[in-house]
């Protein structure tokens, strides 16, 4: 593979730098991080629908659906080019990232007429209600109840770290419609309003001091056969196609790379002179970089295989694994160099506007959220590495008699 631009990729990312230049709207500031701040939300829709129009939203989307029909290296190098900029927060990247793609993958017709044009745009958003309390690892032992009665569906039960549920207008459900059969064959999926009666949406107050997810409890709440997602059965089957996406869009894990725990050790003085002087850290900072390196060559496989029209691999749960565990380990790094300091988060105040902070606070979530550092070492190791399976006691039993502890 060959990393320099092409002369139509160079040409590319001029038009697109270009464009952002002139488009990016001013920033709002601190207040971007609180999407429940109506002057924030109203911000990041502005800025979807621009996108959009000006086709840089849903890049490889067809046209017709509401994207722009183009190439993965044009999404790939807008994405580059728009990480340069400081642009409103993005509270479509669950729906745009994995719930909209697994309605265009199995969805009815009328679903993805009705809903994706919309999602591209940034006028409705998308939630995941997959976790549950006894499920999140295991997305296949969800016990939220879909039952049949005519042409309806009855669902009741609970989901939890529901991201964005309290801002959403759908939401993606997986839901057990059967009982009598092992737990990957009795799950089917469904989209629902998250404005309907009888759904309820709780928020979770989070270390941060923000509230980014919810539980979310289903009571009697009243939803159309036509508002399912697959075949009934087929739920464990189109959950896949979600989580494959979810851990293609964490991917690296993002967040303030070794390059700024440099710039912060060039600045703070210890005994002996700038911190960046000091063995220890040089021998930290230098292996951050490695890491960073890998994962970016890492990125690039997947990037091929989507360029050549494959579907990424296993792979990616590689990319979410370093990626997590190094923000933590670089944000632990530069809370010690800040000593006192580091307890300050307010950007407009905190050195490197808090960027530490919050990726201090973010870490152990990013850690969690779309498969733990175990479940995905388990995947590599089964999938990657081709090692034994995992030992599974429940796979052959009707779900009604998997133990519960009670
Ligand atoms: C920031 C954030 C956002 C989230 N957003 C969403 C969302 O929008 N929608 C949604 O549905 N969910 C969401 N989640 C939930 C997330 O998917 C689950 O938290 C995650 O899958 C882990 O499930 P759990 O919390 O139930 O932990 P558990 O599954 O109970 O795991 C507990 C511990 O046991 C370990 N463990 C479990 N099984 C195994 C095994 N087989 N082998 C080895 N170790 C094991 C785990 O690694 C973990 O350390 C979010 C979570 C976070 C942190």
């Amino acid at each position: 593979m060959d990393f320099n631009d092409t002369a139509e990729e160079a040409a590319y990312r001029a038009q697109v730098r270009g464009w952002l230049k002139a488009n990016v709207p001013p920033s709002l500031g601190a207040r971007e991080n609180g999407l429940e701040d109506p002057a924030s939300m109203d911000a990041c829709k502005a800025w979807q629908a621009k996108k959009a129009d000006a086709g840089y939203a849903c890049i490889t989307w067809p046209k017709e659906w509401g994207g722009a029909g183009g190439a993965s290296w044009q999404s790939v190098i807008f994405g580059q080019e728009e990480a340069g900029f400081e642009v409103p927060g993005n509270p479509f990247a669950i729906g745009l990232g994995m719930c909209v793609p697994t309605v265009m993958a199995v969805g009815a017709e009328a679903d993805k007429l009705r809903f994706v044009r919309p999602a591209a745009r940034g006028d409705e958003i998308w939630c995941q209600l997959f976790s549950e309390p006894a499920g999140g690892s295991d997305v296949a032992a969800a016990r939220t109840r879909a039952v049949k009665d005519g042409d309806d569906w009855v669902i009741n039960g609970q989901k939890v770290w529901t991201s964005g549920a309290h801002y959403s207008d759908f939401g993606l459900l997986l839901a057990r419609t059967d009982v009598d059969v092992p737990k990957h064959k009795g799950m089917t999926m469904f989209w629902i309003d998250m404005h309907a009666a009888g759904v309820e949406v709780r928020p979770i107050h989070q270390m941060s001091g923000a509230s980014n997810f919810n539980e979310v409890y289903f009571t009697d709440l009243r939803i159309k056969d036509s508002q399912r997602v697959g075949a009934v059965g087929d739920g464990w089957k189109t959950s896949l196609v979600t989580l494959m996406n979810e851990r293609l869009s964490i991917g690296g894990g993002g967040g303030p790379s070794h390059k700024l725990v440099l710039k912060l050790a060039q600045d703070i003085a210890v005994l002996a002179g700038p911190a960046a002087k000091d063995a220890g850290l040089r021998e930290k900072i230098a292996d951050w970089f490695v890491q960073a390196e890998g994962l970016k060559y890492t990125r690039y496989r997947t990037l091929t295989a989507l360029s050549r029209g494959q579907t990424p691999g296993p792979e990616s749960s590689i990319g979410k694994v370093v990626g997590a565990n190094l923000m933590q380990d670089m944000a632990n790094t530069a809370m010690e160099l800040e000593d006192q300091f580091g307890i300050i988060s307010d950007p407009a105040t905190a050195a490197l506007s808090g960027a530490f902070q919050s990726a201090l606070m973010g870490a152990p979530g990013l850690r969690i959220a779309g498969g733990t550092d175990e479940i995905l070492r388990n995947i590599i190791a089964e999938r990657v590495l081709g090692l034994p399976q995992d030992v599974r006691l429940d796979k052959n039993v009707a779900f009604k008699d998997v133990p519960t502890g009670r």
